[in-house]
């Protein structure tokens, strides 16, 4: 049985949130808690303090300023499967992550900052472009998700600070997410992908659990905008991802599926 003697802050508006992370950085932040409550039963995580953030007014937003569609570091997995306006590549994502009863409490926030590189909603944030908006009282500063993930579990995020929002420029292209795992739920994912292309100006080739961060693949992207056969976007693209051996596949395994997702989805495009 779970035991944990940690004190709890549940701050009820954002203001007090930031002064209490600011009063408390070694405080232990929960959103959701499906990441939190697992360290916790296994002893990685020994809080004194505990700052839940689940209650927190003014996270759980989704709209739109300056262009950019704006998501709250809040809402949850289920949140975004019920909306109408999130996109279709975080939704494919949201709707992969464990079950229905994980996906009502996982917050877009606890899977970025959790930094696994298995998260599966980090190479979405890769492929349109995002930006996280970090707070604390000190002030507000955003951090292109491209160098947000620093290196394993290892993040652009100050001990005073919270990720209070994502933010999403207005994007276009056809667009691909596909995970692969050994279940179709409650599974960590073995290869993530998402992917955005529009011909002959921009791509996005972005992947999850194939390096020690989510990663994109510059090289094969560079190839795609510039017209090069699948082939060759292929190629570059298996040379860039950097996978390892684990309990849940193998290097080569990944490398192969990598490219074969990426394969399948350029040649149903539309040529041109
Ligand atoms: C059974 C099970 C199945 C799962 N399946 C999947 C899966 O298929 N795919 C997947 O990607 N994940 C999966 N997970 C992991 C987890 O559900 C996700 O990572 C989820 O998005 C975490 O969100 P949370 O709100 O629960 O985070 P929490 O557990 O509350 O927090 C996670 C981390 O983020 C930090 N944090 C949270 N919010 C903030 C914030 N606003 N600012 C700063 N730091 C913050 C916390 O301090 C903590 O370090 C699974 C977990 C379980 C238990």
């Amino acid at each position: 049985m779970l035991r944990c003697e940690a004190e709890v802050f549940r701050p009820r508006t954002l203001n007090d949130a930031l002064q209490m992370r600011a009063d408390m950085p070694d405080a232990t932040v929960l959103a959701g808690g499906t990441d939190v409550m697992v360290y916790l039963e296994a002893g990685v995580l020994k809080p004194t303090r505990i700052l839940d953030l689940w209650g927190c007014q003014g996270l759980r937003g989704l709209g739109f300023a300056d262009g950019s569609q704006v998501y709250g570091a809040g809402l949850t997995c289920t949140d975004v499967l019920q909306s109408v306006q999130a996109h279709p590549l975080l939704r494919d994502a949201a709707a992969t992550v464990g079950a229905v009863q994980i996906q009502n409490r996982a917050t877009l926030g606890g899977n970025i900052c959790n930094g696994s590189p298995a998260g599966d909603t980090l190479p979405v944030w890769l492929a349109l472009n995002a930006e996280f908006e970090l707070a604390s009282v000190r002030g507000f500063r955003r951090v292109p998700a491209a160098t947000f993930w620093r290196g394993y579990k290892q993040m652009d995020l100050q001990p005073d600070e919270l990720l209070v929002s994502i933010h999403v420029p207005a994007v276009t292209g056809n667009s691909h997410f596909r995970k692969v795992g050994t279940r179709m739920a409650q599974a960590i994912s073995k290869v993530i992908f998402a992917g955005r292309s529009v011909a002959g100006r921009e791509a996005r080739l972005a992947f999850g659990a194939v390096g020690p961060t989510p990663m994109r693949c510059a090289a094969a992207e560079e190839a795609l905008v510039a017209g090069a056969p699948v082939d060759e976007v292929v190629r570059l693209l298996e040379e860039e991802i950097v996978p390892i051996d684990d309990v849940r596949s193998t290097a080569l395994y990944r490398r192969k599926v990598a490219g074969r997702i990426v394969r399948r989805w350029l040649e149903s495009l539309p040529r041109g």
